[in-house]
């Protein structure tokens, strides 16, 4: 018998993904200094980075680095449950805890590894895990992982939700979220989910890696913002490595959700604890998200100039009050044509396409950021104007 070589078809579905115009590409970048950054000998003034409110660059995060790397060395030499928990890690679920409102927190590695932790600890094969359609791939990936009955409802339908948790009543139910759509920028409606779940005795997770630093008052994210408890979102998850310029992620919830996770989550338990030196850096950058608001305030002033002047050119601004501002261009070849026209005037914006977005919703995804100064903001849309993409028919080319 002659199997099947499994490198000869991989290798025919990455022709066909080429031969489609769809592969992904890799870029190199020689140097970041935000909202620019250096690739192949070209500086160029990004939109694209997730680094929203301008920290990744910050002098006191990489002090922070520096010394705590001093003291404790590069790795953290294992995982937390032999010997890996330091007093960084620590010190740093001690501060998510208390900014995010919740009794304990836990970290992870990164979010890809947060929310399958989540799923395999809490459900069992077969029980009921439902899903926003456009909940980050990691949620989706999680809950095929738990082995659950994954159910998507259409995105943001709350009415959907309700008729696919209602369906199956007798098992426990999560149902899970993202609080800033990562390729769309809106906003879940969570105080609607939370009644729903609520009512229906489930579980509400929400993923929030692009809400927190970026929205409520004191940037503790979107689920404060709606003025939820961890009573309504029993389970929160958010990332290190957007907002707060740093890497990794963490789970925040009660007490019970944590020392559960610590003994079930195997992406928690069997897994190298991220370095010190990078907790003690992220320690700095909450402490600064918290109180330098100013930082919320430029990005937000960015939000309104970019939106007001891409409603005056006509623009396909998708609905969006967050650093993610994506121009819906439907054809895929049209974004990337786009993105390409955009870079040879020194803008880099990149192209989104199927299959991270459904067929037929292409789109530029411009990232703002507290970096950015007006003139850039401004200088974008000038770029953008000249593409005149108000006056193509979806799919010509650019
Ligand atoms: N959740 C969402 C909504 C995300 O956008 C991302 C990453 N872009 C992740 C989780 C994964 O986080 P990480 O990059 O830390 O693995």
């Amino acid at each position: 018998m002659q199997r099947p070589d499994l490198l000869e078809r991989l290798a025919v579905q990455t022709a066909e993904r080429t031969q489609a115009r769809l592969q992904r590409r890799l870029r190199t970048v020689d140097a970041y200094d935000g909202p620019y950054l250096e690739s192949n000998g070209r500086r160029l003034l990004a939109f694209c980075s997730n680094d929203y409110l301008g920290l990744a660059q910050d002098p006191r995060l990489i002090a922070a680095l520096k010394q705590a790397a001093d003291e404790t060395g590069v790795g953290s030499g294992s995982a937390h449950l032999i010997c890996g928990h330091r007093r960084q890690h620590a010190a740093l679920e001690e501060a998510l805890a208390e900014w995010t409102g919740r009794e304990r927190a836990l970290l992870f590695s990164t979010g890809y590894m947060a929310n399958l932790g989540v799923m395999q600890a809490l459900l069992k094969r077969g029980e009921l895990c439902v899903q926003d359609k456009l909940n980050h791939a990691c949620l989706l990936d999680g809950a095929q992982l738990a082995g659950a009955v994954l159910k998507r409802y259409p995105h943001a339908d709350v009415a959907a939700a309700a008729r696919q948790l209602c369906s199956e009543t007798d098992d426990s139910a999560l149902l899970a979220t993202d609080g800033v759509f990562s390729m769309d920028g809106d906003i879940a409606p969570l105080r609607e989910l939370a009644s729903l779940c609520a009512s229906e005795y489930a579980c509400l997770m929400v993923d929030d890696a692009h809400g927190l630093g970026v929205l409520g008052h004191d940037g503790a994210g979107s689920v404060a913002e709606d003025g939820l408890t961890e009573q309504d979102v029993p389970v929160l998850m958010a990332t290190l490595g957007k907002a707060l310029g740093c890497s990794g992620a963490f789970v925040a919830g009660s007490t019970t959700l944590i020392d559960g996770l610590t003994q079930f989550a195997r992406s928690y338990i069997y897994t190298t604890a991220m370095p010190p030196a990078l907790a003690a850096a992220a320690l700095c950058a909450v402490t600064l998200a918290r109180s330098e608001h100013w930082r919320r305030e430029k990005l937000n002033a960015s939000i309104r100039r970019f939106r007001h002047g891409a409603a005056q050119l006509g623009l396909p601004l998708m609905p969006s009050r967050t650093a993610i501002q994506p121009l819906m261009l439907g054809d895929a070849q049209r974004a990337l044509d786009a993105s390409c026209t955009l870079e040879a005037q020194g803008l880099l914006a990149v192209a989104i396409r199927p299959p991270t977005v459904p067929q037929g919703q292409a789109r530029l995804r411009i990232t703002l950021s507290a970096a950015h100064e007006e003139a850039h903001i401004d200088q974008l849309l000038e770029a953008l104007a000249s593409l005149r993409l108000e006056t193509f028919p979806a799919g010509a080319p650019v």
